[in-house]
């Protein structure tokens, strides 16, 4: 018997609407694997919850989370609300940080039936993993502003004429630890190992421009690459990289990036899958706590209206069982996303359908209990 409490985290926009969705295809598979239950706990952190206490999350939110299995977010931010840089900080970089999930893994493989941008490539041959760096780089939240009258001012400004004819200077501090590239560096190996496919890692750097965070992160690579004499490796620019993504997306195996360029180019090759509504990812920290988390955010665009797709919600719902140990059901939801998206009856409108975002969670959870014990070849985890 496999039980796993998960802290459930809906966030704000469609965040909501589309963990909801997630729930449902768990419950489903819940009723399908009869070892398998979930208890889900919900927390109403965010926006919301900033709007009425003043702060994202409780002081207490981290010793609360750290009781569970896993955490499960849909998206935080309300911008016509609340500051961007204050929601985002607020959940979802402090869980981040607070749990060590320095691997965030975006798999790119895209699902058959699903939109495709590129003319004269075939998706099938598409199948690749980013890992971005989560806990460092530009994202450590250090440095300064400084107006011309602040001490400091003079340190900065000195070092150009343009910026001595400032009023204001900002410096965003990009903070790289060699245990921090290394750790995230040997993940990715390890997942080129396990996947068994092109045995290969790219490392995304930009060594030509940034001279000391980039140097470390690649003299890292050059270090850790030789662990692994039966992985391939190389290395490229962010921005030739983000060329490639475009025009040989089939070359790419095992991707591993710094936590900003990381962001930048998973937006990119979610364009792959057929966009934002279609890319999963996870937040983990091997043996650790993770948050799995679609990699959309709220979309405040198409917030309330029904018609956010949740098919990232629950692919992203897939990793977390993954890494629950759960490889048979993460197999059984995938599947079963996979089928639904094939036959694209149920679709959203995102992807060319006039679904609403829970007619795409019931067929996907249809899917799931028409696949029980009974009726299908499913096996009991041994
Ligand atoms: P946030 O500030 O919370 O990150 P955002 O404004 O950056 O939100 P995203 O959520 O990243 O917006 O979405 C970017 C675009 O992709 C929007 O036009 C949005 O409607 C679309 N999009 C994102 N996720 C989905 C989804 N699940 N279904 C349909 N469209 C989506």
């Amino acid at each position: 018997m496999s039980h796993h409490r998960v802290a459930v985290i809906p966030g704000d926009g469609i965040g909501v609407e589309v963990i909801a969705e997630g729930i449902k295809v768990l419950r489903g598979l819940e009723q399908t694997a009869p070892n398998l239950t979930f208890e889900f706990t919900d927390f109403p952190w965010g926006c919301g919850y900033y709007l009425q206490h003043g702060e994202m999350m409780p002081p207490d939110a981290l010793e609360i989370l750290a009781q569970f299995g896993s955490i499960y977010l849909g998206g935080v931010g309300w911008p016509e609300k609340v500051p961007e840089e204050v929601a985002v900080r607020g959940v979802v970089l402090a869980i981040r940080f607070g749990f060590d999930q320095y691997a965030n893994v975006r798999p790119v493989k895209p699902l058959q039936g699903a939109p495709f941008p590129l003319a004269g490539k075939d998706p099938s041959q598409i199948d690749f993993v980013v890992v971005r760096e989560g806990t460092e780089g530009l994202y450590v939240g250090q440095g300064g502003r400084y107006a011309r009258q602040q001490a400091g001012f003079e340190q900065w400004a000195s070092l150009r004429p343009a910026f001595l004819q400032s009023d204001e200077l900002a410096v965003q501090i990009g903070l790289y630890s060699e245990h921090g590239c290394r750790r995230v560096m040997q993940y990715s190996f390890e997942l080129a190992r396990r996947r068994a496919g092109k045995r290969l890692v790219t490392s995304c750097t930009k060594v030509n421009a940034l001279n000391y965070g980039m140097k470390l992160w690649s003299d890292v690579f050059e270090e850790v690459a030789e662990e692994y004499p039966d992985i391939d490796h190389e290395w490229m620019h962010a921005d030739a990289l983000a060329m490639r993504f475009v025009t040989s997306p089939e070359h790419f195996d095992v991707v591993v990036a710094p936590n900003l360029f990381g962001d930048l180019i998973t937006d990119l090759s979610a364009t792959l899958l057929g966009g934002l509504g279609m890319a999963a990812g996870g937040n983990i920290h091997p043996g650790g706590i993770g948050m799995f988390e679609p990699p959309h955010g709220t979309a405040p665009d198409i917030a309330g209206r029904g018609i956010a797709n949740p098919v990232a919600a629950l692919l992203t719902a897939g990793m977390m069982l993954d890494e629950l140990g759960e490889a048979q059901a993460a197999h059984l939801l995938n599947d079963a996303v996979a089928d639904v998206v094939r036959e694209g009856a149920v679709r959203t409108p995102d992807i060319g359908g006039a679904s609403t975002t829970q007619e795409v969670g019931d067929a996907v959870a249809n899917c799931i209990l028409a696949s029980r014990p009974q009726t299908s070849d499913f096996r009991p985890e041994t």
